[in-house]
């Protein structure tokens, strides 16, 4: 839930004691990663969240069986900044204004991008400590463009460890962001696997282009400790290709 509407929601309780159940209905049914709200419940637990039970393009994936194809090389061109967010089911970051990922003749603007630990992609079966999901939008086709990376326990990385010791410790709160380059996130390397996706959290839309770095990027284990004492488990588990193709970068 947004900062933004959860304080709607707050101001539409104050108002009109009455509206409990609309003001509820605009945030979304709760949902989580265990129990009777976790991943294999999400479909049934409300209307909007069908795709998560009937869908056909659901993610994550296991990667295998990747094909080599001709794909366009990713230019990325982020902004430093933002706020960080709490929002009860992971630390995401409000990117500033202006980032913009360039994928052929796509260009997507960056939103916000956001933590879940283990990965959500498994690469022949082999989970990572943590992947960081970039959600770009296309402006004119409103389809998602979202780039992973996995973060993998080694030297400490400067963005990394900045996020880390500003993350908010509650649900619901959020902080500014100073100068905070999310391009030091980034693999040296940006060759990558593509495929058509969903977002891995309710309502599971598929409307996602889904590009997952190769290269993981190492940070600071005790950085990753600082999330996972936060969010230990916030990964949806992989999902079937049925008859997608996953395209690899050479
Ligand atoms: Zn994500």
């Amino acid at each position: 839930m947004e900062r933004r509407d959860f304080l709607r929601g707050l101001a539409l309780l104050a108002a009109c004691p009455l509206c409990v159940k609309t003001a509820y209905a605009a945030e979304g049914v709760h949902w989580s990663y265990e129990g009777e709200a976790g991943p294999e419940h999400w479909g049934s637990l409300s209307k909007d969240n069908s795709a998560c039970a009937a869908g056909s393009q659901q993610s994550p994936l296991d990667i295998r069986d990747a094909v080599k194809a001709d794909i366009p090389d990713l230019a990325i061109d982020w902004k430093g900044g933002g706020t960080i967010l709490n929002n009860g089911h992971t630390i995401q970051v409000k990117a500033a204004p202006g980032g913009t990922l360039r994928r052929g003749d796509r260009t997507y603007d960056l939103v916000q991008y956001h933590f879940h630990a283990p990965s959500e992609h498994l690469v022949e079966g082999k989970s990572f400590p943590m992947e960081v999901h970039f959600v770009h939008k296309h402006a004119e086709t409103g389809a998602l463009g979202v780039f992973g990376v996995f973060l993998v326990p080694g030297v400490a990385n400067k963005t990394f460890a900045s996020l880390a010791a500003a993350f908010p410790q509650k649900a619901g709160e959020e902080a500014g962001l100073e100068g905070v380059d999310p391009s030091a996130l980034l693999p040296s390397a940006l060759s990558y696997w593509a495929y058509e996706g969903s977002l891995t959290t309710p309502p599971c839309s598929e409307i996602v282009d889904w590009m997952v770095a190769k290269n993981p990027v190492e940070v600071d284990p005790a950085d990753i400790k600082k999330f996972t004492a936060l969010y230990s488990m916030n990964a949806r588990p992989a999902l079937v290709t049925n008859r997608r193709y996953i395209l690899s970068s050479s």
